[in-house]
């Protein structure tokens, strides 16, 4: 069964008569099992049973005959079962029309299967947090519908492999926390290895350690023990007088100084978000560790780790055994999908749910520079930061360290931070003033719905590791589903 990618729904009389005809029709070669054939193939779909045609508004009535005329001719012909009409069909018959949005009968095949049987859940979004409420319900014997608009299941964490690397496509994932039971959890799904991140961050010619340790603290002043750098930074802060630090700057300062704050983070911050350090968050920069140790690990957390063979696979048995739609774009598809389940679990951006009526929240993209290098080792470390404000890119992560990779060529991408604008992938949410007041209207909004719950790092507008969404979403499950054995 292939997925449907755009619908309109009949809305003329003439369309209605119409499509249920052509809809009867189709049904009907359906059951007669000649849902191979088709007048016209769009080869990249890969679809065996579907009738598609293109902007029933726009199209005369003539040419609308002439379709109809097609299938019949065609089903007559038992030629077909399927007529797909090419999105330039005009052409083919020979018309200048343009010809407008797709209309896919094919979803009133999927339609009358998925409307017969009734969901407890639709999950909207195939990601983590999704993926996780799904297991749980489905071993809960709850019946699951899952949509994804993306082409495959993962979320930000899909990898893709490319000559046996596990490229992480939307970003560098490292697993990490310090919660056992969320460890053992997410343990059962995959086999994790034994990688520590360590990043290396670069200051023009510079090469320094992080997180901000001794290691860090030695090479910036050329000093040996803990106290001479305790000593520097006080001396760097002390005509500062920050008190309770208001913003990411005042933290930066007080926590290493100046000299780290200048070199190692106001670059990469100011790259990375877009915004001036005065601007944004003191907690951001809490994520990082402050260590007066030579110890590299870059989180503090007790359990670390990469899962063998990359994350998809985590998602893939996660979701193994429940119905997934991809390339299904939930708020294109509401009208039809709404009825479905008696809930719907929703972990896209929250404010597009409500078509952005009380304003539009911040969030930051990047684009990745994905290329395969023909050399065995490019950068020596996963991951490498660029902390200097003139190199455009915040940081260049090489796949093949995550899982101590020996492969002959490597792959590499750059990372660039960008201001997300609609129709742009959102990464981060921007939790400024701003946005979070503005969240939590919307969150106001959705406390109101009956069968919509929110969740996962849109749907709550959260900077979340993955660990937080993991117990994020089975907090949501033991309140839905009850208790669930971890
Ligand atoms: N950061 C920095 N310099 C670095 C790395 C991180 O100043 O070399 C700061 C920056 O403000 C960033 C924050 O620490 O936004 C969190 O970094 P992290 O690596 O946790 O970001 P993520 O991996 O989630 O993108």
């Amino acid at each position: 069964m292939g997925f449907w990618t755009r619908v309109r729904l009949p809305s003329t009389p003439f369309e209605r008569v119409l499509e249920s005809v052509m809809f009867s029709a189709f049904f009907f070669c359906y059951t007669q099992g000649r849902q191979n054939l088709q007048v016209c193939s769009r080869q990249e779909y890969g679809w065996r049973s579907f009738v598609i045609i293109h902007g029933c508004k726009l199209i005369r009535r003539t040419v609308y005959i002439k379709i109809l005329f097609q299938m019949v001719t065609a089903i007559i012909d038992k030629k077909a079962a399927c007529v797909m009409l090419e999105k330039d069909y005009n052409r083919n018959i020979e018309t200048n029309q343009n010809i407008g949005n797709a209309v896919d009968i094919g979803l009133y095949h999927q339609w009358e299967v998925i409307n017969s049987m009734k969901y407890d859940y639709l999950i909207v979004g195939a990601g983590l947090y999704g993926a996780v409420f799904a297991y749980e319900a489905n071993r809960k014997g709850k019946k699951c519908l899952v949509v994804e608009k993306r082409d495959h299941i993962g979320g930000n964490i899909y990898c893709e492999e490319i000559h046996g690397i596990q490229v992480h496509k939307y970003g560098a994932h490292i697993f990490h926390t310090s919660e056992k039971n969320i460890w053992d959890y997410v343990n059962q799904f995959a086999e994790f290895n034994n990688y520590i991140n360590s990043p290396v961050a670069r200051y023009q010619d510079e090469l320094y350690n992080l997180p901000f340790n001794m290691n860090t603290f030695s090479k910036m002043w050329g000093i040996t023990t803990p106290q001479e750098a305790k000593d520097i930074i006080a001396g760097q802060i002390a005509d500062l007088n920050i008190r309770e630090p208001k913003n990411l700057e005042e933290q930066a300062l007080s926590l290493v100084g100046r000299d780290v704050y200048e070199k190692l983070i106001k670059g990469y911050t100011e790259k990375q978000w877009g915004r001036d350090c005065r601007e944004l968050p003191a907690f951001i920069i809490k994520r990082l560790p402050l260590r007066f140790v030579y110890d590299n690990n870059y989180f503090n957390d007790r359990y670390q780790g990469i899962p063998v063979g990359g994350y998809t696979k985590i998602v893939e048995k996660m979701l193994n055994g429940i119905e997934i739609r991809l390339n299904v774009d939930y708020l294109a598809h509401r009208q039809e999908l709404e009825g479905v389940a008696d809930k719907i679990i929703y972990t896209g951006m929250i404010d597009q749910f409500y078509d952005y009526k009380l304003g539009v929240l911040e969030y930051r993209s990047v684009r990745f520079e994905t290329e395969e290098l023909a050399m065995e080792n490019y950068q020596g470390n996963a991951v490498v930061n660029y902390t200097d404000s003139k190199i455009p890119y915040t940081r260049i992560i090489e796949h093949k360290h995550f899982e101590f990779g020996q492969q002959p060529t490597t792959v590499i991408s750059r990372e660039y931070s960008r201001e997300w604008k609609k129709g742009d992938e959102p990464y981060y949410p921007v939790n400024n003033d701003r946005n979070n007041g503005l969240y939590e209207q919307y969150r106001e909004l959705a406390a109101q719905e009956k069968k919509v719950m929110f969740g996962g790092r849109l749907g709550g507008y959260q900077y979340y590791d993955m660990d937080k969404v993991i117990m994020a979403a089975l907090e949501m499950c033991r309140k839905e589903l009850g208790n669930c054995n971890m």
